[in-house]
């Protein structure tokens, strides 16, 4: 039933959002209702241990559109975006936080440079509110660092939100990598992509769902996927030190014939240098453990994520021989 497929899909993932959910369809409610095209609004229910998907299913009691993927555990938000790409019909696809810190209304302006002809429309923070110093301090280090180490050139402060157009479904689709950094696989695709300026808010209700932890795998996953400077760190140092202990040799040969004396006497230099050494050495043993560890989860190739409940997959004859 070609005719009923909607024309916009948004893809939200929500995980712990009682506080917030029924807001954010409320304003999101007030957009769907103001597109030129029928639209759909994917919740995707990320293992949440509150209210959440209940409150998901009275919305979609209340409204058609709503539609439910729903996972048997907390699969992460970069899966639950991805979980999206795969069941959404729309012609373009917004995807968007939950939170309310992605106001829905900035959806117009992705949809202009849409029908512009741009295939990926990502929304660009021109400020953040609310946020916490450390969070706004360890995102500047962060998108800088992707920035100077990323083989792709990764528009800085985007996070998620953005519009991506059939096409780059399709391609994002047959990315089934475990460990995904999606703002990186969206410009990785390539098609013409444009950004626009938001301002980003605060939360509406709630409290952020990423403790530093997540946050260093979060960056270590944007790194190991799209770089391997790390790596290659390793052999930089090595041919550095060795070629200074390569001078080093003549000049502590000389020294000694020249003065007769012990120079770089005493057990300190030697355990400092050992020490020293070890450490760097357990560093890149560590640094190649991260990329170990994910070639590991690619291996095993279990399926990226679980649904207790999911509306059909689309077709394969509208378009998905992806
Ligand atoms: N989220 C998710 N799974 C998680 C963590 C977060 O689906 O494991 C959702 C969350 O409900 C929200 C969005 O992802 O809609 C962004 O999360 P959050 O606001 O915690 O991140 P921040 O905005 O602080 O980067
Ligand atoms: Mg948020």
């Amino acid at each position: 039933m070609p005719s009923s497929r909607p024309r916009y899909s948004v893809v939200a993932p929500v995980f712990n959002e009682e506080d917030g959910l029924r807001e954010f369809y409320r304003r999101m409610k007030a957009v769907l209702d103001s597109l030129d095209g029928p639209a759909e609004l994917l919740l995707v229910l990320d293992g949440s241990r509150d209210r959440s998907p209940e409150i998901a299913a009275e919305l979609r009691a209340e409204d058609p559109r709503v539609k439910l993927i729903r996972f048997s555990r907390n699969f992460g938000h970069q899966v639950a975006i991805s979980a999206g790409i795969d069941y959404a019909e729309g012609e373009a696809v917004i995807i968007i936080d939950a939170d309310l810190q992605d106001p829905p209304e900035v959806i117009h302006e992705l949809i202009a440079q849409w029908q512009q002809g741009f295939e990926v429309v990502y929304a660009q923070r021109a400020q953040r509110k609310g946020e916490t110093f450390f969070k706004l301090a360890t995102a500047a280090v962060f998108y800088r660092l992707i920035k100077r180490l990323a083989s792709i050139e990764i528009p800085a402060d985007t996070g998620d939100f953005r519009l991506i157009d059939r096409k780059v479904v399709l391609a994002l689709r047959q990315v089934r990598e475990h460990h995904r950094f999606m703002r990186g696989l969206s410009v990785w695709v390539g098609f013409k992509q444009t950004g626009i300026r938001y301002v980003r808010n605060e939360r509406f209700a709630g409290a952020t769902q990423w403790p530093l932890g997540k946050m260093v795998k979060f960056a270590g996953d944007a790194i190991t996927g799209f770089s391997y400077v790390p790596l290659q760190l390793a052999t930089t140092m090595g041919f550095w030190v060795s070629g200074a202990a390569l001078l080093a040799i003549p000049v502590v040969a000389v020294l000694r014939a020249l003065y007769n004396e012990n120079f770089f006497y005493g057990q300190a230099t030697t355990l400092l240098a050992v020490l020293f050494l070890g450490g760097v050495q357990l560093i890149f043993l560590g640094l190649l453990g991260e990329y170990l560890g994910r070639i590991y989860d690619e291996v095993k190739n279990r399926p990226l994520y679980l649904t207790v409940e999911a509306p059909p997959r689309p077709q394969p004859d509208r378009g998905d021989n992806a």
